[in-house]
């Protein structure tokens, strides 16, 4: 019977081939997968943003945070492009690049780290590349920029182009003309559009995924199990859709906080609360343990009139890479609605399916007051 299917050894061998051909391919398929899933699960971790499509990055036994202290080496590089041209679009000036890194979001930096991290580095460029893809080649960037400096020597690189919004998630290696480097690369758009974009991006740059929103009624439901969040819909900090400071969650990660700056809320007790903006040693978030190295972040926003609840740190997947913050709503809803519903104000109490009980008990421009009690102690 075989002979007849497979009359000629040949034929039988070229079956085989095609069988190992197939073996490896789908062995190569499978473990591309393999890590894909491994980031989803924060264990290692991917990139993301704007259209955000997916780069790899490097893969950690924890999360892709890392603290992030003191000057961080910083190179803008400027390409313009055929692409550009033929679009008419223009790209942004070096000294407008400047300001836009080197002042604005530096400023921004420093104010929400408390002074403990900031930007320094200069702007090369503008090169030209001869291309009408959007997109180009990171090797390409290194090949121009690598011969007015030494790339090993930058912590941060940021490239104004045609190439479309993202940023790595903190930093990972690159090969260069200079040799392995490691920094974090992050790509804008190629005008002057500042602001929430370049927080956005630079968040990711330092290490940040989204800030969610918990789609589920946190009062019937252990943080645990809530695994539906909404992607980068947080409303109040530049990794969801705001233009403040980034939450007390991250900053937490990054280790932006002093001991003094971050309370770990472990027995029953009035805890005092600091706006999140103010650059002082006082509290700026109260953690709530939940167990499994799981907290509630309780921060206060100015001027909002009441206290904001995260869950974090939690890995969601979704779009960009997932969220690894939660914004949630203490009266149970599970759609974003105006943001003013989202605090929890004075005289009200948040009780969680854990026995966790957390109200505010006063807060004016200067401090809040919350009362957190563990039922089931
Ligand atoms: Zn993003």
């Amino acid at each position: 019977m075989i002979r007849q299917v497979y009359p000629d050894r040949w034929f039988a061998w070229t079956i085989a081939v095609i069988f190992i051909i197939f073996l490896v391919t789908w062995g190569a398929v499978e473990r591309y997968s393999i890590e894909l899933d491994a980031a989803n699960d924060g264990v290692a971790t991917a990139i993301l943003t704007s259209t955000e499509s997916q780069i790899s990055s490097e893969s950690e036994s924890t999360r892709n945070i890392k603290p992030t202290f003191g000057i961080q080496r910083t190179l803008v590089v400027l390409v313009n492009s055929s692409y550009l041209v033929s679009h008419n679009l223009r790209l942004i000036s070096k000294e407008r690049a400047r300001d836009a890194v080197f002042n604005r979001t530096n400023a921004f930096i420093s104010e929400n780290s408390y002074g403990k991290t900031s930007m320094k580095g200069r702007v090369v460029g503008p090169y030209f590349i001869d291309t009408n893809d959007p997109e180009i080649d990171n090797s390409k960037i290194f090949e121009l920029a690598a011969k007015d400096v030494d790339l090993l020597k930058y912590d941060r690189v940021i490239v104004f182009s045609s190439v479309s919004s993202r940023s790595t998630v903190g930093k990972q290696k690159f090969t260069t003309p200079d040799g392995e480097a490691y920094f974090s690369i992050m790509y804008n758009d190629y005008t002057d559009d500042v602001g929430y974009p370049l927080s956005h991006e630079f968040g990711h740059s330092l290490g940040m995924m989204h800030t969610g929103f918990l789609r589920c009624d946190m009062r019937n439901t252990r943080a645990n199990d809530c695994q539906i969040s909404s992607e980068a819909a947080g409303p109040f900090d530049p990794m969801g859709v705001g233009t403040g400071h980034y939450t007390a969650a991250y900053k937490d990660l990054i280790g932006w906080f002093s001991p003094q700056q971050a309370i770990i809320a472990k027995n029953n007790g009035i805890y005092r609360l600091e706006p999140l903006e103010t650059n002082s040693n006082g509290p700026k978030t109260i953690k709530v343990p939940l167990g499994d190295n799981l907290y509630y972040y309780l921060e206060y926003r100015q001027p909002y009139d009441g206290v904001l609840l995260y869950v974090s740190p939690k890995h969601i997947s979704g779009w960009g890479g997932g969220s690894e913050v939660h914004l949630f709503n203490p009266r149970g809803q599970t759609e974003l609605e105006l943001i003013t519903t989202h605090t929890l104000k004075v005289g009200e109490t948040f009780t969680d399916s854990n026995g966790i009980k957390i109200s505010v008990v006063k807060a004016n421009s200067v401090r809040a007051s919350v009362s957190v009690r563990f039922l089931k102690q």
